[in-house]
């Protein structure tokens, strides 16, 4: 492996509410440490569809994951089965989404909420949740910052050559309060406040950090669908790599070759998007 990378998915932040109000992300844009681009996601603009596109780098449409209710293993490789074939280590602390499209469907709750399999051909350490349960009145979602700590445990204690984070908080308060309002700036700030101590850590054990969102959200919390509000959001980088001008708009399809193609992995022969750091 060439580099270390750690991608931080905090799900259904539209472009307007990365910009406005995560002042730590921000203030490292102004500083020169970050750069930002807007990212446009696949369609349809829902979770599990959005997740099973950034980590093989094809559409849905190729992928056949249509929506939250049709989950299974997706056939395509994906950025844990190329960054394990060129011998790299893998975590994810993720929703349960994320073990089922790339290690193994159904999910099995005792079994599957923590493993630790070395001989993996995809996930090596993985800490999951489910949000059963999950409902406008109970957001079944971990504190952010416990599920930051675990995954700089697990790159502390596993050695990880690329570890991804994703955490449904501001997804389920947006569908909940929408986003134009008191709940949601507060939700963007305690956030925005909880990453940025760890973004500094990561840098110093040696990686190069991604913080995007899996879709955006409109005026009334939803998305699914075509529209700006629903389909942009931003992609920080922090790391070396020279990026295109700032007006570029990222394809959500160019995350899982970029990825590869910075750490050195096999980008796999399905990823046809461009790299768009080098
Ligand atoms: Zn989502």
């Amino acid at each position: 492996m060439n580099r270390k990378l750690l991608l931080i998915i905090l799900d259904g932040v539209p472009w307007r509410n990365f910009r406005r109000l995560f002042g730590n992300l921000e203030g490292w844009v102004d500083s020169g440490e970050a750069r930002v681009w807007k990212l446009r996601s696949v369609l349809p603009s829902i979770s599990a569809s959005c997740y099973a596109s950034i980590h093989t780098g094809v559409t849905p449409q190729e992928h056949g994951c249509t929506g939250n209710g049709n989950v299974f293993r997706l056939d395509h490789k994906d950025i844990f089965s190329q960054v394990r074939e060129a011998g790299g280590v893998t975590g994810a602390v993720t929703h349960s989404f994320w073990s089922q499209f790339f290690n193994r469907h159904p999910f099995d709750y005792v079994r599957d909420v923590e493993y630790d399999e070395s001989d993996s051909a995809t996930i090596n350490h993985g800490r999951f949740h489910s949000m059963t349960g999950y409902g406008k009145a109970n957001q079944m979602t971990p504190s952010d910052v416990d599920l930051f700590a675990t995954l700089t445990n697990l790159c502390l204690r596993f050695g990880l050559d690329y570890g991804i984070l994703h955490t449904c908080t501001l997804d389920s308060m947006g569908h909940r309060f929408y986003h134009d309002c008191e709940e949601m700036d507060h939700a963007c700030f305690v956030i925005d406040e909880m990453l940025a101590p760890f973004i500094p850590r990561w840098r110093q054990l040696g990686y190069e950090v991604i913080v995007t969102a899996d879709h955006g959200q409109d005026e009334r919390g939803h998305h699914g669908g075509r529209s700006a509000l629903q389909q942009e959001t931003a992609l920080y980088y922090f790391g070396d790599a020279e990026g295109p001008d700032a007006e570029t708009v990222i394809d959500q399809l160019q995350l899982a070759p970029t990825i590869l193609t910075r750490m050195g992995a096999p980008v796999a022969e399905t990823m046809k998007a461009r790299p768009f750091l080098r």
